[in-house]
């Protein structure tokens, strides 16, 4: 799940990227609303989260654009203003969610998932499963036979585009462009390191497994007959 924050307090921006990074979110940051606008239009988000007071234009502006161009990702306003005239406004632009800052960190991730769990425009599931592996996407949990398995951001990263083109052979270049946002390069074993230590996370100790390698192509997730 990508999540777009837009927030021009350096401090505050870079608080929430590492705390939602931690909590296995894809996460990008935007520093001005122009730019906010403009990641959230070209890229793909499944939540924004938008300060109101921004350089260049403000939150609601933002949310505007958004809304303008259809897209029903939803969007949680943090704002030091609590004035119940504000959040009228953001209602009425179509926020879906308010954060009044200061606010505690379990605070907003809660918000977040419950955002996420009630979801924008894409209605989709909650899981991603093959076999007896369970991920979690709104929770960020990931499973196996019912044991907790424990990943790093990048190997859930990997584990969730393996689930979601389950049954295709994924070549190296685009699992490094989607997973680590680099070009392929030859030399680096990035994607062959990561791949062994998600197999010793998730393979290693079951008899059926998963993660399967096609020679000179790529990486495959199947669950075999
Ligand atoms: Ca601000």
């Amino acid at each position: 799940m990508k999540i777009l924050i837009v927030e021009d307090e350096p401090k505050t921006g870079s608080y929430l990227k590492q705390g939602l990074g931690e909590a296995n979110f894809n996460v990008d940051l935007a520093d001005n609303g122009l730019d906010g606008l403009h990641m959230a239009l070209t890229d793909t988000y499944d939540l924004v989260i938008l300060d109101v007071m921004l350089p260049g234009i403000n939150g609601w502006q933002v949310l505007q654009g958004i809304r303008r161009r259809g897209l029903e990702m939803p969007v949680l306003f943090l704002t030091a203003r609590d004035e119940v005239a504000d959040r009228v406004k953001g209602l009425e632009l179509g926020a879906d969610d308010y954060l009044v800052k200061p606010f505690a960190f379990s605070e907003l991730l809660a918000r977040v998932r419950s955002l996420l769990r009630r979801g924008g425009k894409t209605k989709e599931s909650e899981f991603l499963k093959a076999a007896d592996l369970e991920l979690d996407l709104i929770r960020r949990r990931v499973s196996r036979s019912g044991r907790k398995i424990e990943l790093t951001a990048k190997e859930f990263s990997l584990l969730e585009l393996l689930l979601r083109r389950q049954g295709e052979v994924l070549p190296r270049s685009l699992i490094a462009s989607q997973v680590w946002d680099m070009n392929f390069d030859s030399d680096t074993n990035v994607i062959e390191v990561a791949i062994r230590r998600l197999r010793a996370k998730i393979d290693d100790d079951f008899d059926h497994k998963l993660i399967h390698t096609i020679r000179g192509m790529g990486y495959r997730l199947e669950v075999a007959e």
